[in-house]
């Protein structure tokens, strides 16, 4: 998937201590082959890896962030960016009814939007109606009522009289009806054809100009591929849009259409739908995505708060420490504090790839470690707290004494120690601990 690619080439950037014109490259050239095998449009791929090029070329290395970190951040910001940045709220018609049109191709999701988004402005205290506009396909009212009575919302279906076999008539009489009867707004489902057809975007003309509605939502089968552009574009150039839902994003989306189809056709993605019950539908948020395709929740997390809190003067103090192994008792003690301050993000640390034992060494601390820890270190002479390897037994006991703690708790501190510090030159190899440059070992 392309969360799999993509995470192949941050693992390719771990270890880097800095970025290079040539490392920036071959990232961005592996970030263009995987959005391309997810099927996200060229034009689209050509702006973003210039983005990503242009920002990655001009990153100074950070204090609280490595390369790999700093690249993904830039990746997920300029994934937010592509997917549409802030979400688009629905605007409301000054005098209801709103009326909201739905238009895409048969099968992408529309009769089951309707109810999904029938439910949804109901639960905001709106009283929709649903107007059967889907005379094409046999069954097509039938579903809709069975849709409305799942949401709790009335269905508006062509009646003798009422414009039976016409989708304009029905979609007019529908509007009319719920001006009477004061909904305040109409949802307006209508026919699709399995492909781009120049009768379907006639009748969705026609039904368009009949109602005029404030929102036209192109509403899109997130599993299509590459055909996502060429139907958004038929779209967009045959009806016209102001906002896209995203449907089947629970299915196994390769992302190419999400990802495209803002770009593309320069509107929104509103919605997002994920499941065929009726609750399976939300606002669509960008960031959220972006985190999806990315893969790396944990690791986003960790990004954020590693930036948050990290006091960068200390990050690179012992970034510089652990890369020449100079890392001290002292500097595990401050550490240790360090943690202890940035709460949760200690146990972060866990989900970082290889951090477990880290994570048991350093993190796994509470206070009266912390304090038992500091008071062991402090009777320490400054000679042992620099180079703990001199101390041996006699020292272990004089120190224990002067702590007040037992021999076998400085034996364990000790070890300890000599453990973070192990994991420390490792992890400042891997993407690391924030704010860890690697050794040079
Ligand atoms: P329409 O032809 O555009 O009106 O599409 P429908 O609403 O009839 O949906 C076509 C099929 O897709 C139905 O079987 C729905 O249950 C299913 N479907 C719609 N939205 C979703 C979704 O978000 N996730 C999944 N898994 N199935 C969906
Ligand atoms: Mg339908």
């Amino acid at each position: 998937t392309l969360s799999d690619r993509l995470s192949g080439v941050f693992t390719n950037l771990r270890g880097k201590g800095r970025l290079t014109p040539a490392d920036v490259d071959r990232t961005c050239r592996e970030i263009r082959v995987a959005l391309l095998e997810a099927d996200v449009a060229l034009p689209v791929v050509r702006a973003f890896i210039a983005r990503i090029k242009e920002r990655a070329n001009g990153v100074i290395v950070s204090a609280a962030l490595n390369p790999a970190q700093q690249i993904i951040k830039i990746v997920n910001e300029e994934l937010v960016a592509i997917l549409g940045g802030e979400t688009r709220r629905l605007t409301y018609a000054k005098n209801p009814p709103t009326v909201i049109m739905l238009a895409g191709l048969q099968g992408a999701g529309k009769t089951t939007l309707a109810g999904k988004l029938a439910l949804w402005l109901k639960g905001q205290g709106h009283t929709p109606l649903l107007v059967a506009s889907d005379l094409q396909r046999p069954n097509a009212v039938t579903q809709l009522q069975i849709v409305g009575e799942q949401a709790g919302v009335q269905v508006f279906a062509p009646e003798p009289g009422n414009g039976v076999g016409d989708p304009v008539a029905v979609a007019r009489a529908g509007v009319a009806h719920a001006k009477v009867r004061l909904h305040d707004i109409v949802i307006v489902d209508t026919a699709g054809r399995l492909g781009v057809d120049a009768d379907m975007m006639q009748q969705a003309v026609d039904i368009r100009d009949a109602v005029q509605p404030q929102e036209i939502l192109f509403v899109l089968d997130a599993m299509v591929g590459q055909d996502a552009v060429t139907t958004a574009e038929a779209f967009r150039d045959g009806v016209g849009f102001n906002g896209v839902v995203l449907t089947k994003l629970d299915g196994d989306a390769r992302g190419g259409a999400a990802l495209s189809v803002r770009h593309v056709t320069g509107q929104p993605i509103m919605f997002a739908s994920t499941g065929e019950k009726l609750a399976d539908f939300d606002v669509f948020h960008p960031d959220r995505m972006a985190s999806r395709i990315l893969g790396m929740g944990d690791m986003l997390t960790l990004i954020e708060q590693a930036e948050q809190h990290f006091e960068a003067d200390q990050a690179e103090a012992m970034a510089a420490k652990m890369a020449g192994n100079e890392f001290t008792l002292e500097d595990f003690l401050e550490q240790m504090m360090m943690i202890r301050k940035m709460g949760p993000i200690g146990g972060l640390l866990g989900m970082l790839p290889g951090a477990g034992q880290m994570k048991d060494a350093l993190a796994n601390v509470d206070d009266r470690d912390i304090d038992r820890t500091a008071a062991i270190i402090q009777s320490m002479t400054p000679a042992e707290r620099q180079d703990p390897k001199i101390i041996n037994a006699s020292r272990r006991q004089r120190i224990a004494r002067g702590s007040g703690s037992t021999v076998s708790q400085v034996n364990a501190l000790v070890e300890r120690f000599f453990e973070a510090r192990k994991m420390m030159s490792s992890m400042a190899g891997r993407f690391g601990f924030p704010g860890a440059r690697p050794s040079n070992r």
